[in-house]
C-alpha cells in the first residue's frame, strides 16, 4: 500500500497522482480554470464537465479524463474512488479540491461534487455516411450555447445520430453548452464543416436534406422521412438559413405557427422537426 493507503485497478500506487488542493493560486487550477475561455480550449483541445453522472456516463462510453477533480464531500464514495483508480490507469490525474477550490473552477457558488477534464473529440465530414433509419442534425452557424446544448441533448433523445457544425458556430465545448447538453455531448458524435464542404459531402451521401425556412412551402408533418437518410437542415438564430443552402435542400420544410411570434426557438423549432422525422422510429415500449 502507498501513504494514501490506496492502490489502483492495476495494482499500481497513486501516489504523486492524487493531489490534494486547496489553493487557489495552484497551476492546475489555474490551468484548469482557463478552460472557460474558447482560446485554451482550442490550444488544448480539452473540456470540462461538471456532474458525477455527467462523468460516470462519459467513463462508461469509453472517454477518458485528462484530470478527475473531486471535492473533499465526495472522498471515500466508491463510485468516485473506480473513477479515480481509472483515471490513473489511463494516465490522467486525480485532485482532490476544497470547495473553494471546486467552484472557482466550475464558477458557481453550489458547485458539483465532481468535475472532469476530457480530451475533445471531433469527427470529420469525410467519415460520416447515414445508414438507413439514420438522422443527422445541421445547423448553420449556431450563436447561441444554450441553443446548441439544448438541441445535442435533444438530438440525442430523439435517437439521431450526430450534429454537424456549418459555418461559424459556437463552441460545444464550452462550459454552459456542456452544462446544457445533460452528458449527450458525450454521446453524439459533432462535426465542424463549412458550406462548401457541406454541400459537396451532400452531393454524394445519398441523404435527404430537410431544411426548415420560414418561407418554407412544405408542411414538415408531409415530408416523407423514410425514403432517405435524413438530415435536418436548421438556419441560424437571427438570418435564417442563407440562400447558397437553401437553395440546394432536397425541400424547404415550415411548421405552421399560430399566434404572434414570427418564428419559433432554434432548438424548439429542432426539437419538433427531429420528433417528427423520427416518429416512426421511436417507440413508448423501446424507452428507457
Ligand atoms: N429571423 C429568422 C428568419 O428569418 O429565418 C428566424 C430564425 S429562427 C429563430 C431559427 C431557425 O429555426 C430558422 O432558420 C429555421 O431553421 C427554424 N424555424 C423556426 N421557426 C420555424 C418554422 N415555423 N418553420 C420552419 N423552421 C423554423
Amino acid at each position: 500500500a502507498n501513504e494514501n493507503g490506496a492502490r489502483d485497478r492495476t495494482g499500481q500506487t497513486r501516489v504523486g497522482q492524487v493531489k490534494d488542493i486547496t489553493s487557489l493560486a495552484n497551476p492546475i487550477v489555474k490551468d484548469i480554470k482557463a478552460l472557460s475561455q474558447k482560446k485554451t480550449r482550442d490550444e488544448t483541445r480539452t473540456f470540462l464537465a461538471e456532474g458525477l453522472k455527467l462523468v460516470i456516463d462519459a467513463v462508461e462510453l469509453g472517454w477518458t479524463l485528462r484530470y478527475l477533480i473531486y471535492s473533499k464531500a465526495a472522498k471515500g464514495k466508491p463510485q468516485v474512488e473506480r473513477i479515480a483508480a481509472r483515471t490513473v490507469a489511463h494516465g490522467g490525474m486525480v485532485l482532490e479540491v476544497s470547495e473553494k477550490v471546486m467552484a472557482s473552477i466550475t464558477r458557481k457558488d453550489n458547485p458539483q461534487m465532481v468535475a472532469g477534464v476530457f480530451d475533445q473529440r471531433w469527427t470529420t465530414l469525410r467519415d460520416v455516411s447515414l445508414k438507413e433509419g439514420e438522422t443527422w442534425v445541421a445547423l448553420d452557424r449556431v450563436r447561441d450555447p444554450g441553443n446548441l446544448g439544448t438541441i445535442i441533448r435533444t438530438a440525442d433523445a430523439a435517437g439521431a445520430s450526430g450534429v454537424m457544425l456549418i459555418g461559424d458556430s459556437t463552441d460545444p465545448f464550452a462550459m454552459e453548452t456542456v452544462r446544457a447538453t445533460m452528458g449527450s455531448i458525450f454521446a453524439l458524435p459533432l462535426v465542424k464543416t463549412t458550406v462548401s464542404d457541406f454541400l459537396s459531402w451532400k452531393s454524394k451521401a445519398g441523404v435527404s436534406v430537410v431544411a426548415t425556412h420560414l418561407a418554407g412551402a412544405v408542411d414538415y408533418r408531409t415530408v416523407d422521412y423514410k425514403r432517405r437518410p435524413v438530415v435536418v437542415l436548421m438556419g441560424n438564430e437571427q438570418s435564417g438559413l442563407p440562400e447558397e443552402l437553401a437553395s440546394r435542400a432536397d425541400m424547404l420544410a415550415r411548421i405552421p405557427q399560430a399566434g404572434l411570434a414570427d418564428s419559433l426557438n432554434l432548438a424548439v423549432a429542432t426539437a419538433v422537426m427531429l420528433f417528427e422525422a423520427r416518429r416512426h422510429l421511436l417507440k413508448l415500449d423501446e424507452a428507457k
